[in-house]
């Protein structure tokens, strides 16, 4: 399907207008509409080869949210019409402990991150949400309440699931105490978070304009942060 993304064309180049041919769907997958993707820190990283080498043009983005337009003919989970949600990965072996655990993000095998890894079913680049059109396996596409915001719902399939993973691993709630440091898109949700579990919230920061913002969304205090690192940090 031709399908129209912005992309990173070189390590030193800004995103520009690019158009390719995603891969047809298997039985398996189900093709979305992007009508929505969040930006994240990550997408920058990646791009900007800090996390090792890509190919280019990289097409970053792992924030999307769409509505369905396709499914192969083994997809039980989702029809056409369905608002759903593709986060930070497309693939996983789905045999070994930990896939069968739920940890696909941990495959001992190869996780297949939704952009920059090399797809299993043609060898090409995986091609993120920066883009019009994107298909992924079943397994790895999430259902998003029709009631949803869908502009806003987009940052939960990264930063959101982020924060809220830890939050609910040590079971924060009535009774809690929760530091968050730097607010944020990940700091911002973990506030919200937190305290939608009933916790004492405290949010660390360096930028009075952000102990603002905390204070708006009802944490318990600010404490202030001397980081004068962060001032020079070219990004
Ligand atoms: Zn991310
Ligand atoms: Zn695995």
């Amino acid at each position: 399907m031709r399908t129209k993304s912005y992309a990173v064309p070189a390590i030193d180049k800004p995103l520009e207008y690019y158009e390719f041919d995603r891969r047809e769907l298997t039985d398996t997958d189900v093709e979305l509409d992007v009508h929505y993707c969040g930006i994240c820190h990550s997408d920058i990283h990646t791009a900007r080869g800090d996390w090792g080498e890509v190919e280019y043009p990289c097409i970053p983005g792992h924030e999307i949210v769409g509505v369905v337009t396709r499914v192969g003919g083994n997809v039980t989970k989702f029809k056409p019409g369905d608002k759903v949600g593709v986060g930070c990965m497309v693939n996983s072996c789905g045999e070994c402990e930990a896939c069968k655990r739920g940890f696909e993000n941990s495959c001992f095998k190869e996780t297949i991150w939704t952009y920059s890894s090399k797809d299993p079913v043609d060898g090409t680049d995986t091609k993120g949400g920066y883009s019009t059109i994107m298909i992924a396996p079943e397994h790895f596409v999430l259902p998003l309440p029709s009631s949803l915001n869908m502009a806003v719902a987009a940052p939960l399939l990264c930063a959101g699931i982020t924060t809220y993973s830890p939050l609910r691993h040590w079971k924060v709630g009535e009774g809690s105490k929760v530091a968050i440091i730097g607010l944020g898109g990940l700091g911002h949700m973990g506030v919200k978070y937190a305290k939608s579990f009933g916790a004492e919230v405290w949010v660390i920061t360096s930028s009075p304009e952000k102990a603002e913002a905390a204070k708006s969304y009802g944490v318990d205090g600010v404490i202030p942060a001397l980081t004068p690192w962060l001032a020079t940090r070219d990004h």
